[in-house]
Order: structure tokens, then sequence, then C-alpha cells
């Protein structure tokens, strides 16, 4: 490991690899560092079809064809009283290769990420984790580091990028965390085989089930040799306070989950159970002076349309294309690094919106399909995670209003 570098990115999940990767392409130097050691266990495994753009500019999408993830065509809502939504099955909205995507397991994917980040000339170490992003006054200079039973060093760098997920490192360092009142959710989530799966094309899509009484819902992420990922997600207050163990809880929800309890009838549970907390959150700066924030460290909304890694991926192109250019400029402002923020987040508003809808008590899309059929493109398109153009939240010209009465009415009921 040298002492100085162009770039550092601190945590190498899909964020941190994407930035590494793209910004060593181009020519600066590059130091990636994880604190894990590769592979690593992670959860967040059904992704959105636009992956496929990023996974393309990384050369990756080859493999991840090669690697036999399942396949996921389509994504189907079940509502509290067990009604099965159509799937939302993306190759009928449009058949083209970049609306298939894949569920996989985060240990493989991450891997995969990460040797590719160093096939592309970033200089790599896991088992390293960083202990301090170092100033000169406003300005990130470099890090202080430690690998393994090493001494503390430090190692410094125009840029510093922050992908530590949602450990946040800057954003806790520097008070820029702002936790979401309305999104205080747990989530509890455990792997079974021989759950029941669809036949056919919707074999692999991601399913999300309401339970019965609307206060918690389920994923149901077929993986692998048979395996599917089964989580559940309530508010914190509801899920946990006063509850018992995680595997109680999990049982209490699935008990009020009939269409789950059915597809999981043969099932059997193959790994403890892990618990989430209070995942959602977002930063007031994305970028100071020589530093940046990527991925889950910039902000974490709620993990029902499976939307984090795709966000991962894409903030770590938009952010290197960045750095790339303000190395070349010499400008490693705050202004020069975070200039793609405001184009991102007026993008992801849209899935944001969606998850505020789906959270909105009363509000139901079957229903508002009924009565908007000429929006189901739309919110297709939404859930492929098309946000990046100018239409993309064209759905909820009627849908704002819509939430708006049912709210109205929520609040006038008391
Ligand atoms: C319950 C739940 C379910 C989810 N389901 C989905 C899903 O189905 N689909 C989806 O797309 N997303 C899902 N997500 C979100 C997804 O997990 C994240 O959005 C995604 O992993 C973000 O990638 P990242 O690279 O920003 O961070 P991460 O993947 O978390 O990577 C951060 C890395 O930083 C490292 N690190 C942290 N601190 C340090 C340090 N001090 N020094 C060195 N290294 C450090 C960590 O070891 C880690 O490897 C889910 C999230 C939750 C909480």
């Amino acid at each position: 490991m040298k002492d100085v570098y162009d770039v550092i990115v601190i945590g190498g999940g899909p964020a941190g690899c994407t930035v590494a990767a793209l910004v060593a392409e181009a020519g600066p130097s590059v130091l990636l560092v994880d604190r894990d050691v590769f592979p690593r266990f992670h959860i967040g495994e059904s992704l959105m079809p636009e992956v496929y753009w990023p996974l393309k500019r990384l050369g990756l999408l080859e493999q991840m064809k090669e690697r036999g993830f399942v396949r996921k065509l389509s994504v189907q809502f079940v509502s509290a009283s067990g009604k099965e939504s159509q799937p939302f099955f993306f190759p009928e909205h449009d058949p083209r290769e970049c609306s298939r995507t894949w569920q996989v397991e985060r240990a493989e994917f991450d891997k995969m990420m990460w040797d590719n980040a160093v096939a592309k000339g970033a200089e790599a170490y896991d088992g390293t984790r960083v202990l301090d992003v170092l100033f000169e006054g406003e300005r990130a200079v470099g890090v202080r580091l430690k690998r393994g039973e090493e001494e503390a060093r430090d190692v410094r760098a125009k840029v510093v990028v922050d992908a530590t997920g949602l450990q946040a490192l800057l954003a806790n360092r520097l008070g820029l965390r702002e936790d979401d009142p309305e999104l205080k959710k747990v989530a509890i989530w455990s792997y079974f085989r021989g759950a029941a799966r669809d036949p056919g094309d919707h074999g692999g899509g991601t399913i999300i089930l309401h339970t019965q009484k609307r206060q918690s819902w389920f994923w149901f992420i077929p993986l692998k040799e048979d395996i599917t990922s089964i989580g559940v997600v309530g508010d914190r207050d509801y899920l946990v306070r006063g509850r018992g163990t995680p595997e109680e809880v999990f049982e209490e929800e699935l008990a009020i989950c009939p269409a789950l309890q059915r597809r999981l009838e043969n099932a059997e549970r193959i790994e403890k159970y892990f618990v989430a907390k209070e995942f959602s959150y977002s930063t007031r700066q994305q970028a100071g002076d020589g530093w940046v924030l990527v991925g889950d460290a910039l902000g974490f909304i709620d993990p029902i349309y499976s939307s984090g890694v795709f966000f991962a991926l894409k903030s770590g192109e938009m952010a290197a294309d960045t750095i790339v250019a303000a190395l070349r400029e010499g400008d490693t402002s705050a202004k020069r690094l975070g200039a793609w923020t405001d184009e991102f987040f007026s993008a992801t508003r849209w899935i944001r919106k969606l998850v505020d809808a789906y959270y909105t008590n009363g509000f139901s899309f079957g229903h508002f399909l009924k009565m908007h059929p000429e929006h189901r493109g739309n919110l297709t398109d939404l859930l492929i995670g098309r946000i990046f153009h100018p239409e993309a939240g064209e759905i909820f010209d009627e849908m704002d209003p819509e939430l708006e009465s049912v709210r109205r009415r929520a609040a006038a009921q008391g």
C-alpha cells in the first residue's frame, strides 16, 4: 500500500466497487478498502432491471449471465386480504434484454464487483478498516486505516469516497445524518429451502405480501439451489417493542400472512434469523471539499422496491464520472464533487414517493390502476428503475391528489 493515491474509496460494496472500477479505468490511482473479508454475507438480493446499464459499463453482463443467478422477470404484490395482483411482468412491458434482471447471492455478487475493481486497476485491501477520515480545515485529505493486526497508518488522497453503506462513516462523523421519522422500520429475515414458487416465468419474481393487519409486509426472493430469502418489515414500534425473539415475531407475522404460509408449507429454514433496524435516512450534505458520499452512505429509502443496489451502482457511476472530471480540472471542491447529486435525487425521489404511497393506509395500487389503467406502464417502468428521464414521474399527476384525499380522509377519521 502506498502513502498517497488520487482517490481512496472506503467500502467495497456495490457502490464503492463501481466508483473504484470506473475511476481506476480512467487512469487516476485508486485505493479501495473494506473492513470485511470477501466474500462476505450481505442483505439486498433482489435487483432492479436498470442495473443492466451500470453492469454493462462495468463489463459484467456476461459474468452475470454465466453465474446462474435466478432470473427476475416480475414483481407481484399480495394485498392484506390475500388478493394477488397481476404480476408486473417486465418483458411483457418491454421485451428488451435490459428489462430482465437477477436475484443475487450478495456474497458472490459483491466479490465479483470487488474482483472487477481490481481487474480495472484499483489497489484493493479487504480486512482493512478505516478508523477516521483525515481533515485539514474543511478539506478531507486522506484516511487513518488499520489492516488486520498491523499498526494504524495514514494514507492521503485528493478525494475520499465514503461508500461505507449504513455505517455512514462520514455522515455520522460530520453530523449530516437525518433519520426519517416516517420510516422507522425493522426487518427480520432468514433463508428457507423448498418454498413453493410459481411455475414458469414468474418463478423467479419477487413477491411482496402484506400481512392481514397491514402493519407489516414480507419479501419473498427466490435464490439459487431452491433457497428463498424471506423477510418481514414493519414499524419499529409495532414489530419489536415489547415482543419476543426475532423468531417468535417472524412466526407471529407469518401466522397473519396465509398466502406466504401456503408457500412455506413444505419448506425448511436453513439459516438463523437476521435483524436490521432503522435503516432509512437521508443526508444533509452529500459532498465537501475532497469528499463525496455514494450508495447507502448517501441515504437509504426502504427496501420494498429493491432499489438499493441499483442506487448504489448508479450513484457510484455518477460520482466516478464527476471525480474523474474534477481531478482532470484540478477542482475537487464540494461544489464540483457534488455536481451530480441534484440529478440523482430528482430521479430517486420517484421511488421515495412510491414508498410513501405503499405505506399510506387506505391507498391501494390495485384500485388506483383500476381507475387509471393508462399508468400501469409508467408504474412498471418505475419498478424497473427507469427514473432518469423527464416523464418518469407522470403517474404522480394523478396519484398525488388521490394520496392527498386518502390522507385527508384518514386525518378526518382521527
Ligand atoms: C432489510 C433490507 C433489505 C434489503 N433488500 C434489498 C433488495 O432486495 N434489493 C436491493 O437492491 N437492495 C436491498 N437492500 C439495500 C442494499 O442492501 C443496499 O442498498 C446496498 O447494499 C448498498 O450498497 P453500498 O455499496 O452502498 O453499501 P454496502 O453494500 O453495505 O457496502 C458497504 C461496505 O462498507 C464496508 N465498511 C463499512 N464501514 C467501513 C469502514 N469503517 N472501513 C472499511 N470498510 C467499511 C462494509 O464492510 C461494506 O462491505 C436492503 C436493505 C435492507 C436493510
